[in-house]
C-alpha cells in the first residue's frame, strides 16, 4: 500500500514497504562531519588514495556529504527480502511487568543467521566489491557477527572472504568461527604472523589475546598486499550508517502508517552504525527542524567513548595505519577491561554521530554490565527473545525511561534497537548467572593512558 501522511520519503517505498533508497543523515547536517584525514599530511583523505583500502563506489557514498538520498540497487533489495523487513513490535508484555504508562517498541535486527544489524551493510559492501570485479574482501570481526554477517553475504555473491577474529574471541567462541567457515570465509587469530604488522604487535607484545584495533590494522594490510582485495568495515564509517538507515526508514514508515510518533530513540552504540541507522529519518526531522525528539546512545561504563572521551582526530587502528577519523575517542590504544559486549569494545565513535553528539542534538549515558545483564534477564523472560549483550544496552535504558514515566506518569512513546539475539553470549550469561560479573569503570588515570596516545599535530587540539 502506498502511504499517505506526512513521510517525506513515501515515493521511495515499495509494495513491501522496504525503503528503495538509503537515506544520508549527513545531507541535513549543518555542520557536517569533519573528513578523514591522512595521516601522514593531515590533508583530508583523497578518493584516489582511498582506492588502495577501499572499493570505489563504497569511497563515493563515504565521502558523499550532500545527496539525501541514494538508491539501494535492485540485487541488494532482493537480499533484503529474504529477512526484511524486521519486525517493528510493541512490548506489550515488558510494559505490563514494568506497569508503566510508557508504550515501548523495539526494531528487532536478530531474525536472520549472523543474529544481527551487521547483515545490512555487509551484503551492500560484498555487492560493490563484486561489481568491481574484485576477488575478496578482508575484515576484522571481534565478538564475530560482522565476520559472519560479511561470510554470508561474500557466500551469496561468490566472493572470497578472509576474517581476523581477535584471538581472545577466535578461542572463546568456537561455533562462531565455524558458522564463518560454514559460509566459505578464511578466519585467522589475530594478532597472526601472516602479516608484517601482526608480528610486529606479536614482537612487542608476546602472548596478547589481541584487540579489535589490531585485528583491523592486519586486514587492512591483508588487502593492501593482496592484489584484488580490498577492506571493509562492519561501523564506525559513514557509508556503514548509511546502510543502516533501511532500520530508521522501516520503523518511521511502519510508525506513521499507524500515526505513532516516538518521543525517545535508544539505541546501543559501539561505532554507532545500528544507532545511526536506527535514527537517520528522525534525526532527518529534527536537522530541519520539523520535529524533535530525545536520542540517547547508550554504551558500556567500561568503553565510555561519548561519555568520557575526547572529541579529537584520532588513528581507528591500533597499528595507526589506518586514516585520521574526527570522533570521541579514549585513544587507539585504549583497551577495555574485559566485558561481555564485545561489539561495544571499540576506542571510538562514528564521526557522523560524535558531531551530532558535539552540536548537541543526541544524547549518551554509560551502564554497567550487571545492570545491562539485568535488563537483558528480565526482557528474555517476557518478550521471549533472548537479546546480545549489545542489545540489552539499549533495553537497559529503555527501561529505565520507562521507570522514570510510571514515576512521573507520562504516557511517552519509546522506540528502542534490539540489535541482535544472544545465542553465541551464553558464557556470558552464565558468569552474571552464577554472581561472578563484576563492573568495571576505568579510573581517569587510566583513560589519560590513552588519551596520551592521541596524535598531536596543529589543529587538533582537544
Ligand atoms: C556490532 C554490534 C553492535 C554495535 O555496533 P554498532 O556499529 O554500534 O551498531 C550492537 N549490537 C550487536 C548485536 C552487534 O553485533
Amino acid at each position: 500500500m502506498k502511504q499517505e501522511g506526512n513521510i517525506p520519503y513515501k515515493i521511495y517505498l515499495e509494495e513491501q514497504e522496504m525503503p528503495v533508497s538509503w537515506y544520508n543523515m549527513r545531507a541535513d547536517m549543518k555542520v557536517k562531519p569533519a573528513p578523514l584525514l591522512n595521516p601522514g599530511t593531515h590533508k583530508p583523505m583523497t578518493f584516489e588514495e582511498l582506492q588502495g583500502v577501499f572499493c570505489d563506489e563504497l569511497i563515493r557514498q563515504e565521502l558523499d556529504d550532500t545527496t539525501a538520498y541514494i538508491e539501494i540497487p535492485q540485487e541488494i533489495r532482493s537480499f533484503y527480502r529474504m529477512y526484511r523487513p524486521s519486525p517493528l513490535v510493541r512490548a506489550y508484555c515488558l510494559e505490563e511487568k514494568l506497569r508503566t504508562p510508557a508504550k515501548i517498541y523495539y526494531k528487532f535486527e536478530g531474525n536472520n543467521t549472523s543474529g544481527s544489524h551487521k547483515l545490512n551493510s555487509a551484503i551492500a559492501q560484498a555487492y560493490y566489491a563484486k561489481k568491481q570485479g574484485l576477488k575478496g574482501v578482508t575484515t576484522e570481526t571481534g565478538a564475530g557477527q560482522w565476520g559472519t554477517a560479511l561470510s554470508m553475504a561474500c557466500a551469496y555473491l561468490e566472493l572470497d572472504c578472509k576474517v581476523y577474529m581477535v584471538k581472545v574471541s577466535y578461542e572463546q567462541k568456537p561455533f562462531r568461527r565455524e558458522v564463518m567457515r560454514t559460509y566459505g570465509a578464511s578466519v585467522t587469530p589475530s594478532p597472526s604472523d601472516t602479516t608484517e604488522v601482526g608480528r610486529r604487535i606479536l614482537a612487542a607484545h608476546p602472548g596478547t589475546t589481541g584487540s579489535l584495533g589490531c585485528a583491523i590494522s592486519e586486514a587492512v594490510e591483508a588487502a593492501a598486499v593482496n592484489e584484488g582485495y580490498r577492506y571493509v568495515l562492519g561501523s564506525v564509517l559513514n557509508q556503514v550508517l548509511l546502510h543502516q538507515s533501511v532500520i530508521g526508514l522501516e520503523s518511521k514508515a511502519a510508525m506513521d502508517k499507524y500515526g505513532i510518533v516516538p518521543d525517545i530513540i535508544i539505541g546501543c552504540a559501539g561505532g554507532g552504525s545500528n544507532l545511526g541507522g536506527l535514527i537517520a529519518p528522525f534525526m532527518g526531522e529534527k536537522l530541519r527542524g520539523e520535529r524533535d525528539y530525545r536520542i540517547i546512545a547508550v554504551e558500556p561504563a567500561s568503553c565510555p567513548s561519548l561519555t568520557r572521551g575526547k572529541f579529537a582526530y584520532d588513528f581507528c587502528d591500533t597499528g595507526m595505519i589506518c586514516p585520521l577519523a574526527k570522533m570521541y575517542t579514549l585513544g587507539s590504544g585504549f583497551i577495555p577491561s574485559p566485558n561481555h559486549a564485545g561489539g561495544l569494545r571499540f576506542h571510538g565513535m562514528s564521526s557522523t554521530l560524535s558531531q551530532l553528539y558535539h552540536d548537541g542534538l543526541m544524547e549518551a549515558r554509560s551502564v554497567e554490565q550487571t545492570a545491562v545483564f539485568e535488563a537483558a534477564e528480565m526482557f528474555a523472560r517476557v518478550e521471549g527473545i533472548l537479546p546480545a549483550p549489545e542489545s540489552a544496552h539499549a533495553i537497559r535504558a529503555a527501561v529505565d525511561e520507562a521507570v522514570k514515566c510510571r514515576e512521573t506518569g507520562e504516557e511517552k512513546t519509546i522506540l528502542f534497537g534490539l540489535t541482535g539475539t544472544g545465542y553465541f553470549d551464553m558464557v556470558a550469561y552464565e558468569k552474571f548467572h552464577n554472581g561472578e560479573m563484576s563492573d568495571h569503570i576505568p579510573t581517569d588515570a587510566e583513560l589519560q593512558a590513552g588519551f596520551d596516545g592521541i596524535p598531536k599535530f596543529p589543529g587538533n587540539e582537544f
